[in-house]
């Protein structure tokens, strides 16, 4: 992955002036809170300098999903050995990601306290107009959409953390747990549009790996089942029609109890 200083854009001057730093930092011995950007030039360094509002991005390099245990239920990360962010991987994520049916591909990195899983774009998306941007901003939110995530986190603008580098929260090293292969954008596009027509079902099949989830995510009642159709979910014991946001809520901690690790 490329550096603020080693490659420090000089053809494109918005870049430029905005890391205008070549001078070694002290934060470059252990990189601590860098950031790496996945859009325009994939740049690392400090937040600082490598964040970039959505207006002067001009290309999309990786769609990024942010996995934070804290806001999942426990029962998601409860067994096995190592950290909430190791744990949480080996026991939920990397069946979701299986199911997923780009997910097979993504990089997925430990940041130390969550999961970025990251679907790199090969060739980079280079937005001709607003309307590409607009487009892929769309098309991140949806990708987005398909996990358990924070709803706040950023998306087209989204940073990870490069590989190596300390995340100071814990003094952790941010660690690859699988690498990712390139994805053609036809591909993302085309998922995008299927989960369009078919958002309920196709989240059940990620989650759940099943169209008739066994008892009902939402009730729990004995003996329910939900049937995940094509837009919504249909629970016979108690819950009638179930929206996606159910479904995906069926995931997510309380609120009051959310907090760091
Ligand atoms: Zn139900």
């Amino acid at each position: 992955m490329s550096s603020v200083h080693k490659n420090r854009p000089s053809h494109k001057r918005k870049e430029s002036e905005a890391n205008p730093s070549a001078e070694p930092q002290a934060d470059d011995v252990g990189q601590v809170d860098w950031r790496e950007q996945t859009f325009n030039d994939g740049l690392t360094g400090p937040v600082e300098k490598v964040s970039t509002p959505q207006d002067l991005i001009t290309q999309s390099r990786t769609v990024m999903i942010d996995i934070d245990p804290q806001y999942l239920t426990p029962t998601l990360f409860d067994s096995g050995k190592g950290t909430r962010a190791t744990r949480l991987y080996h026991q939920t994520v990397c069946h979701w990601l299986d199911r997923h049916p780009l997910g097979k591909k993504a990089e997925v990195r430990s940041t130390g306290s969550g999961l970025h899983a990251l679907f790199h774009l090969e060739p980079v998306v280079v937005f001709g107009s607003t309307a590409d941007r607009d487009l892929w901003a769309t098309v991140v939110r949806a990708m987005q959409n398909t996990l358990p995530c924070d709803p706040n986190a950023p998306g087209l603008t989204a940073l990870t953390r490069p590989i190596g580098s300390t995340n100071s929260k814990n003094d952790r090293k941010v660690k690859q747990l699988r690498p990712g292969e390139p994805i053609a954008p036809e591909e993302i596009l085309q998922f995008v549009d299927d989960l369009r027509r078919r958002p309920f079902a196709t989240v059940a099949g990620i989650l759940y790996g099943a169209d008739r989830i066994t008892p009902c995510p939402v009730c729990k009642a004995n003996g329910s089942t939900l049937a995940a159709l094509d837009r919504v979910g249909r629970c016979y014991a108690r819950c009638g029609t179930v929206k996606l946001v159910q479904l995906v809520g069926s995931f997510m901690s309380d609120p009051s109890t959310r907090g760091e690790e």
